[in-house]
C-alpha cells in the first residue's frame, strides 16, 4: 500500500488544543464517532476552574480540582492525549505545531481559553491573577503568609496593611475571592491567631464600573453586594486603580485619589485571549477583538 492509500484510508483526524471545559466536551462529543481524536494541552489535566478561588483560600486542595485528561478519556478508544504546547498553526498545510513536535490534523479544534489581562500594566508579580493551580497556589502563600507576618508585627501600621487584602476587579471571581476570603479571616482564623485579632483584616473589593457583578443582572449585583457587605468585604465601585508599587493600591474615584496600603494584592480584572489567537491571526488574517479574541461565525468556524 502506498502513503498516498494509506493516508486515504485513515481516519479523519481531528485535533484539539485545550482540555478546558470547551476542548473536554468537543472530545466526548467525538468519543463515538468515526474519527481519530488528539486532545493536546500543555497541562495533563483538566482543571475546574470555578473553584480555584477555594483552592486559593485554603479550603481545597489543587488534587481536589484536576482531573488527569487520560483518565477522563480513558474509555473513548479513538482518543489520544498529548502534552504538549502549540506554539502556531499552519492552516495551509494543515500542521499543528507544538513546541517540540507538530501534528498533521483534518479538523482542528482550538480551545485555549484566556489568560489575565493586566491592560498593558506591568502587575502581574505585584497582584497575581487566578486561573492556574499555580495562580491558586501561589495567592494562597501570599494570604497565608500576610496572616503569619501579622501575627509576628509589632508595628500597628505595618500590621494593618499586613491584614488588608485588595482585590482588584468584581466580576465572578473578585467577588468570590473577597467573600471567601472574608470567610476566612472573619470565621475559620478567628481562633487559631494570638497576636492580632483576624476579625480586624479588611478586605478591599475595587471595581471600576459602576456595580459588582456587571455580567448578572442589576438586582443580582445589588444582593452580592449587600452580602459581601454583611461579611465585613469594602465593595468600592466607579474606583480605578491606577497604580501598584511597594504594598500601596493607588485608587481613584472621581477627581479623588487615595493610597490603599495592601501588603496581599490580588488580580480578578480582565482577561485577555491565549497565545494562540493571535497566532491564528497572522496565518489567516483572522479579526480580532480588543482582548484578542478572534471573531468567530455562527458555527464557530
Ligand atoms: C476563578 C474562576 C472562577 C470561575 N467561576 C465560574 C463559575 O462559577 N461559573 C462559570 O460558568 N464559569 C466560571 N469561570 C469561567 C470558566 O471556568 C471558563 O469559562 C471556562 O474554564 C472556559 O473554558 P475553556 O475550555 O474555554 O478554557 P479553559 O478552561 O481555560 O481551558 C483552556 C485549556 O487550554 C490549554 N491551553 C491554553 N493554551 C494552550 C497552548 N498554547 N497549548 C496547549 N494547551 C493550551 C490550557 O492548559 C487549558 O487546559 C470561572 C473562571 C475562573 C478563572
Amino acid at each position: 500500500m502506498s502513503l498516498n492509500q494509506e493516508k486515504h484510508q485513515s481516519p479523519h483526524h481531528v485535533v484539539i488544543v485545550g482540555g478546558g471545559f470547551a476542548g473536554l466536551e468537543a472530545a466526548k462529543q467525538l468519543g463515538k464517532a468515526p474519527v481519530k481524536v488528539t486532545l493536546v494541552d500543555k497541562r495533563n489535566f483538566h482543571l475546574f476552574q470555578p473553584l480555584l478561588y477555594q483552592v486559593a483560600t485554603g479550603s481545597l486542595s489543587p488534587g481536589d480540582i484536576a482531573s488527569p485528561l487520560r483518565g477522563v478519556v480513558a474509555e473513548q478508544k479513538n482518543t489520544h492525549v498529548i502534552m504538549g504546547e502549540v506554539v502556531d498553526v499552519d492552516p495551509e498545510q494543515k500542521k499543528l505545531i507544538l513546541r517540540d513536535q507538530e501534528l498533521d490534523y483534518d479538523t482542528l479544534v482550538i480551545a485555549t481559553g484566556v489568560s489575565h489581562n493586566y491592560f498593558g500594566n506591568d502587575w502581574s508579580e505585584k497582584a497575581p491573577g487566578l486561573k492556574t493551580v499555580e495562580d491558586a497556589l501561589e495567592m494562597r502563600r501570599r494570604i497565608f503568609a500576610s496572616f503569619e507576618a501579622a501575627e509576628k508585627e509589632s508595628d500597628s501600621e505595618k500590621r494593618k496593611a499586613l491584614l488588608t487584602f485588595a482585590i482588584v476587579g468584581a466580576g465572578p471571581t473578585g467577588v468570590e475571592l473577597a467573600g471567601a476570603l472574608a470567610e476566612l479571616a472573619h470565621t475559620k482564623l478567628k481562633e487559631e491567631y494570638r497576636s492580632i485579632n483576624t476579625t480586624e483584616a479588611q478586605i478591599h473589593l475595587i471595581q471600576s464600573g459602576e456595580r459588582i457583578l456587571p455580567s448578572f443582572k442589576p438586582a443580582l449585583s445589588e444582593k452580592a453586594r449587600i452580602e459581601l457587605e454583611k461579611l465585613g468585604v469594602t465593595v468600592m465601585t466607579k474606583t480605578r486603580v491606577t497604580n501598584i508599587e511597594n504594598d500601596v493600591v493607588t485608587v481613584r474615584s472621581g477627581e479623588t485619589t487615595k493610597d490603599i496600603p495592601a501588603h496581599t494584592i490580588l488580580w480578578g480584572a480582565g482577561v485577555k485571549a491565549s497565545a494562540v489567537s493571535e497566532a491564528i491571526s497572522n496565518r489567516t488574517g483572522a479579526e480580532l477583538d480588543r482582548a484578542g479574541r478572534v471573531f468567530v461565525n455562527e458555527d464557530l468556524t
